[in-house]
């Protein structure tokens, strides 16, 4: 029964280069466009097609430019005019034709080498090849027995960053009875298997307000440097935010591996969404994209880890019994929940897990795992439950 599968992880890592190198953005914007304009007036869409009209005649007008730069221009300037063309059919762009106006220079493996061992990368470039560090952050490490992809380099300001894709072949277990259910809130992550439910506060909520009362001090007094001053922030109060989710993501994780579960059942975030409204002070754009980003953590780390990963659709995960099914109700104690038909009591979050990983049972030993559940008003075979065994903890 446990047949493997193999799925390709990818993660995309964010360098910072350790100092400035002059390459050919303006350059290579000019050909990009250059590329754009011809694909425009004749359709063209396939990147075959383009580089063969195309590449010899950029080739022998630019012979000091290192080919692979022309290569990698015709591939950008393909998805680039396809996703307008996508985005055009949807009526969601005004311009008339594409125009690329980035620092950005797509290099593939011909045109950089990354050697993580010693934190450096070595680029061509019209003037020969250049050897630079890399300033590399908290989690990069996992990267080093990844295998290296495609690559673009971004100037912004006066500095280089290097975004490199990642990727590596895993084996993925086939799920089975063995799960954890993590239920994010706006305050809290709780987490864990039918015997053992883990409750942690992440105090997101606290490090937001922090935050979001610094950059309001801030906007109340107009000041020349507000926009750097502000980016400064956000990148602080993601950093602490990142943190925490590293943290909370490696302690689903160990409990995975611990408990040897085969599957990681996260919430569809379609229905994350309504829990949000109610911090619209707090800008719930940011939170749908943070709940977003904790679940990419926990599935990327998930995944290395050879542990599957379904989302399954949460709605009335706190409505009804995970024992018996009955209808629950307040009982008067903040967030805790009663059954009227078995009595059963508990905090609403540990009820929203065990009620995951319900409607994820009733589905295991079918031949696939629907995130789209039957309604647990009908029962099914009631899960074990061992209540002394939660625990919480803070942290
Ligand atoms: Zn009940």
């Amino acid at each position: 029964m446990s047949s493997k599968r193999l799925e390709t992880v990818k993660l995309t890592a964010n360098f910072k280069l350790d100092r400035y190198i002059p390459l050919p953005f303006e350059l290579y914007r000019g050909i990009i466009n250059e590329l754009l304009e011809y694909a425009h007036s004749r359709r063209i869409t396939s990147f075959k097609r383009l580089k063969s009209e195309k590449y010899h005649e950029l080739r022998a007008r630019y012979p000091k430019l290192p080919s692979h730069y022309i290569y990698t221009a015709c591939q950008m300037a393909c998805s680039i005019y396809k996703s307008f063309r996508k985005l055009k059919r949807r009526g969601r762009v005004k311009k008339d034709k594409p125009v690329f106006r980035k620092d950005v220079i797509m290099l593939d493996d011909h045109l950089f080498s990354i050697d993580l061992e010693n934190w450096r990368v070595s680029i061509a470039t019209p003037n020969g090849r250049a050897e630079v560090g890399l300033l590399h952050g908290t989690y990069h490490e996992k990267f080093r027995e990844m295998r290296v992809g495609q690559a673009w380099i971004v100037k912004d300001g006066k500095e280089l960053y290097l975004k490199v894709v990642f990727s590596k072949e895993v084996e993925i277990l086939e799920p089975n009875e063995r799960a954890i259910a993590v239920d994010i809130n706006e305050n809290n992550v709780t987490f864990g298997t039918i015997d053992e439910v883990k409750k942690v506060e992440t105090k997101e909520r606290a490090i937001r307000t922090v935050y979001f009362l610094k950059r309001r001090r801030l906007q109340s007094k107009p000041r020349l440097n507000e926009k750097t001053i502000l980016a400064k922030y956000r990148g602080r109060e993601w950093r602490r935010i990142k943190e925490i989710y590293h943290k909370l993501a490696n302690e689903i994780i160990k409990m995975a591996r611990e408990e040897r579960v085969s599957t990681i059942i996260l919430e569809n975030l379609k229905n994350i969404r309504r829990r949000i409204k109610r911090t619209k002070e707090l800008n719930g754009r940011l939170h749908r994209w943070s709940f977003r980003k904790l679940q990419f953590i926990i599935e990327y780390k998930a995944k290395l880890n050879g542990i599957n990963v379904i989302y399954v659709n949460p709605k009335n995960s706190s409505s009804y019994c995970p024992i018996c099914g009955g209808r629950l109700s307040p009982n008067g104690q903040y967030r805790v929940l009663r059954c009227k038909r078995c009595g059963f009591e508990e905090d609403r979050d540990v009820i929203a897990v065990l009620n995951l990983l319900r409607k994820y049972q009733m589905n295991v030993g079918t031949s696939s795992v629907h995130p789209e559940s039957p309604s647990m008003k009908r029962g099914g075979k009631a899960i074990r439950y061992k209540r002394n065994k939660y625990y919480k903890s803070s942290g």
